[in-house]
């Protein structure tokens, strides 16, 4: 099932994905997956945002975490629709949103001209990550942000599914373990 510590990419965008590089968020804060700048620059590569992992400086990881968490809390109080989102988050990510994220430029390779992406660096990629986060809650799929049902775990995702009810990050952990534990109960 892979370390604890691994990235996880249930979320289906990558705004979503970033805030899970935060693990079990509801017990004592959680743990943090970004653990030095070199993580960040792995995450990105991971997530396919970037081919080569960009220059990450301390001071970038700093700034990535305050959109991550910005991010989370604008997250989870679109999803309980209770909770009010708080003006300096909003600030936050729409300060990011309006940077200008990596460019697209053509490349000549042996069999044609190719869209690759050019300038990536942190700060575009942050730019990024914050243009998604602005897209997923406040548009269409901001009603199908879910948080996972297992309540150790805390990852968010966006419920695809034609029936809107998909209770867990992954069948094969969170819904597993469920699974398992209902096995057990004798249902
Ligand atoms: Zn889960």
């Amino acid at each position: 099932m892979g370390d604890e510590r691994d990235f996880r990419f249930e979320g289906g965008r990558p705004s979503v994905d970033f805030t899970a590089t935060v693990g079990k968020r509801h017990r004592d804060g959680g743990f943090e997956r970004l653990i030095d700048p070199a993580a960040l620059g792995r995450w990105c590569t991971v997530a396919g945002l970037a081919a080569t992992a960009p220059r990450v400086t301390p001071a970038d990881l700093g700034r990535a975490r305050l959109l991550r968490e910005a991010v989370y809390r604008l997250m989870t109080a679109r999803l309980s629709r209770s909770g009010r989102p708080a003006t300096a988050d909003i600030d936050v990510v729409n300060a990011w949103a309006t940077k200008p994220p990596p460019a697209l430029e053509l490349r000549l390779t042996a069999d044609g001209l190719h869209a690759r992406p050019s300038h990536v660096t942190m700060p575009a990629l942050l730019a990024l990550i914050a243009r998604d986060a602005v897209e997923v809650i406040g548009g269409a799929d901001g009603a199908r942000l879910r948080e996972c049902d297992n309540p150790e775990c805390s990852l968010l995702f966006i419920d695809t599914s034609r029936a809107g009810a998909r209770r867990w990050c992954s069948m094969r952990t969170c819904g597993a373990r469920d699974k398992m534990a209902r096995y057990r109960g004798g249902h």
